[in-house]
């Protein structure tokens, strides 16, 4: 545990948070519930009732899935990866909300990212799309993203995922350059597809 100082967002009132600096989702699936729903991030401010989100340096580790998630804003290496394991560093709570949600469903982010692009450019948005979960017998997946003000849902059909993944099989160059704690994201997939 750390204790992290915060102020309120909207009054500004002091809080200090207790914090887990790390999960084993093995060893502790009810935390891991907690930062797949972001509510280990959260705190309420007990004199306003605004809800605060703590930005924090935090490791997500799932053994069984040999994958590591790092929520930090500094710049990694690779180093300290585990043989055989996948890393992957991410910048926001909300980077690892969705990366813990594509990981669970058996999904590979480097697509799903994929298919972000390719759904920005259907819908003809610049907009920032979250994967926000797969489902039914046609796994049909949902991706969200922020207009006026509002959140806005579009389902991509699976075929778009399977179209993106035989993109990747024919230029493996793009996933061989994956390696150590990569940051996979809009920024990242610019380098291949404009
Ligand atoms: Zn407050």
């Amino acid at each position: 545990m750390s204790n992290i100082a915060a102020s309120c967002s909207k009054c500004g009132a002091a809080h200090v948070a207790e914090l887990p600096q790390s999960v084993n989702v093995a060893t502790d699936p009810e935390l891991k519930e907690k930062v797949r729903s972001g509510e280990l991030f959260t705190w309420t401010c007990p004199h306003c009732g605004t809800v605060n989100l703590l930005s924090v340096p935090f490791l997500y580790h799932d053994p069984s899935a040999r994958l590591m998630l790092v929520l930090t804003t500094t710049p990694l290496g690779a180093e300290g990866l585990p043989e055989g394991y996948t890393g992957r560093q991410v910048r926001s709570v909300g980077d690892l909300m969705e990366k813990i949600k594509i990981f669970d469903a058996g999904l590979d982010d480097l697509i799903i990212e994929m298919c972000k692009f390719v759904t920005c450019q259907e819908l003809k948005k610049d907009v920032a799309l979250r994967f926000a979960g797969m489902d039914g017998a046609d796994a049909e997946m949902t991706f969200t993203y922020p207009e006026n003000g509002q959140m806005e849902l579009v389902a991509v059909g699976f075929n778009v995922y399977e179209d993106c993944a035989g993109i990747l099989r024919r230029n493996p160059q793009i996933r061989d350059s994956v390696q150590g704690l990569a940051l996979i994201d809009q920024a990242w997939l610019s380098r291949y597809f404009r």
